[in-house]
């Protein structure tokens, strides 16, 4: 069996459309504020791509630079004034934060209403009660890519009595295994979770018929890992050497492998990584509405 790929592109145009939609019917267009409190390249570069997606659909994008220097009274003071600035309605954190930064409690300073990210305690509460509103982007992505696949979820017990699918999330991370794990559960999946205690990994993801994959090691989960015609969703991103010396991204699944086992694999790159940007659009649409936007 050669699995269908399970992309990310169709889904994320289909959610900036909506975002489109949604701006176009608000006075002002919505505003996110990003905090760049350090001098890694990578949250750099990330902060640049998430400029481009924001002024792609419409929404205005300001980044705070803070830089290393910067302490824990500076990046709370910042976050203080835009809560408090009605122009801006969206707030993200870049990760990481300057050493010496407490990152939890600075994301526990910004508004719940403006939290994009969806990292506030508050907002990680609504997923439990099964919402996606400023759900964690990632684990929205997850949500997205599984619904697409067209495994059994359900909305009502009385449909789904003794059908609910089995799904496997490796990684528990608060940022994505974690809530992927909750919204799944709330579709009246049977969601086992595994993580770096998990004493036998293959036992529980062979028996998944959605295997959610979301660790940053490469090659982690292999063919032998995969219920013959499971979907797989693959979250990792891991930057490696191919054998010509070449550097190339991949995803913890052995993609080759697992490919001609599963019904459908989400590619990487084009698979979970395009719809979490769209999510982050989606997320600043939901933060502005709770506003009253
Ligand atoms: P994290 O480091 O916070 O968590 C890693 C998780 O993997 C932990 O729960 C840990 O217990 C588990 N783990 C580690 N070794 C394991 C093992 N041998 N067996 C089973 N579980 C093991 O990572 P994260 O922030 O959740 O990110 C995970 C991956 O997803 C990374 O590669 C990251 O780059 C990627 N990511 C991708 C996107 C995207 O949009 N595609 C977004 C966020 C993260």
């Amino acid at each position: 069996m050669s699995a269908r790929l399970l992309e990310g592109a169709p889904i994320a145009d289909r959610i900036k459309d909506d975002v489109k939609a949604a701006i176009a019917e608000m006075a002002t267009p919505p505003k996110l504020a990003a905090i760049l409190a350090t001098d890694n390249k990578g949250a750099a570069f990330y902060a640049k791509a998430q400029k481009k997606a924001c002024e792609e659909v419409g929404i205005a994008y300001e980044l705070v630079e803070l830089g290393a220097e910067a302490d824990q009274a500076t990046v709370e003071g910042n976050i203080g004034q835009l809560n408090a600035d009605a122009n801006v309605t969206g707030i993200i954190l870049l990760m990481p934060v300057a050493e010496g930064v407490d990152s939890r409690a600075c994301q526990r300073a910004i508004d719940p209403d403006k939290d994009v990210d969806g990292v506030h305690p508050a907002n990680l509460g609504r997923v439990v009660q099964g919402s996606t509103t400023l759900a964690p982007c990632t684990a929205q992505a997850v949500f997205e890519l599984a619904k697409a696949s067209g495994v059994a979820l359900f909305d009502e017990p009385m449909q789904c009595v003794g059908k609910g699918i089995e799904v496997c999330v490796v990684g528990h991370s608060e940022i994505v295994g974690k809530p992927s794990a909750l919204l799944l559960l709330d579709k009246f999946c049977t969601i086992t979770v595994c993580h770096i205690g998990t004493r036998d990994l293959k036992a529980h993801s062979t028996k998944a018929d959605l295997l959610v994959v979301a660790v940053g090691k490469a090659g982690l989960v292999k063919g032998e890992h995969v219920k013959p015609g499971a979907v797989v969703i693959d979250v990792g991103i891991n930057r490696i050497k191919d054998d010509e010396g070449k550097t190339k991204t991949v995803g913890d699944v052995v993609f080759d492998e697992a490919v001609e086992i599963a019904s459908q694999i989400t590619p990487v790159p084009g698979g979970v990584g395009a719809v979490t940007t769209a999510m982050l659009l989606k997320n600043v649409i939901d933060a502005a509405r709770l506003q009253g936007k």
